[in-house]
């Protein structure tokens, strides 16, 4: 484990209970991470954390599992005394695979929809950034080849656009090129 792992189960849990204090509503601590554990399918942080199969909890890409709203229903309607209703599950979920989304790295913002920078897969570690950061192509862009799906910094991507991968991708090879040259001789010839 590096120095600057984040348990992402636990970010989760604190913007959770962060998230819905504008809408009066309180989750205490242990119930906020049931409720991750929950979206996770487990009946508990501990079970979560036990199962030898289960979660990495510094895995960036844990957002897309966290998709069990019936789990979390459960939890709600087994919750004494609490200020959630188990019809809240839905936005509940919605919250927390926001909560185990990797923060923006210029803005800090927590969210969703943030992408990472590269052409990383599932499971890769990556920095990620927020749509509205993202969305200044000065600093952000899309290759050509890759489309927008994948996110690059600008200066990953050279002058006609291109990641390093698809750099040169629309040079032409020697034989192209005295093509092209030959045929822009025949074009002038005729002025
Ligand atoms: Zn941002
Ligand atoms: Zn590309």
């Amino acid at each position: 484990m590096r120095q600057d792992d984040i348990d992402y189960t636990k970010q989760a849990a604190y913007f959770l209970r962060d998230a819905v204090k504008p809408l009066r509503i309180e989750i205490g601590s242990s119930h906020a991470h049931m409720l991750v554990a929950a979206a996770l399918r487990y009946g508990s942080r501990r079970a979560m954390l036990d199962d030898p199969n289960g979660p990495y909890v510094y895995d960036q890409w844990l957002s897309g599992q966290a998709d069990c709203v019936d789990g979390i229903r459960d939890a709600i309607s087994k919750m004494r005394d609490a200020s959630l209703s188990p019809d809240q599950a839905p936005m509940i979920a919605q919250l927390i695979q926001d909560g185990l989304t990797p923060a923006c790295m210029e803005c800090g913002t927590i969210d969703s929809r943030n992408m990472p920078i590269g052409a990383v897969r599932q499971g890769d570690e990556a920095e990620w950034v927020c749509m509205e950061c993202a969305s200044d192509r000065d600093n952000y862009g899309h290759c050509r080849c890759c489309g927008e799906e994948v996110l690059y910094e600008a200066d990953q991507l050279d002058e006609n656009g291109l990641c390093e991968e698809h750099e040169g991708e629309f040079d032409l090879d020697p034989e192209e090129e005295e093509d092209w040259e030959s045929y822009i001789e025949n074009i002038q010839k005729d002025d």
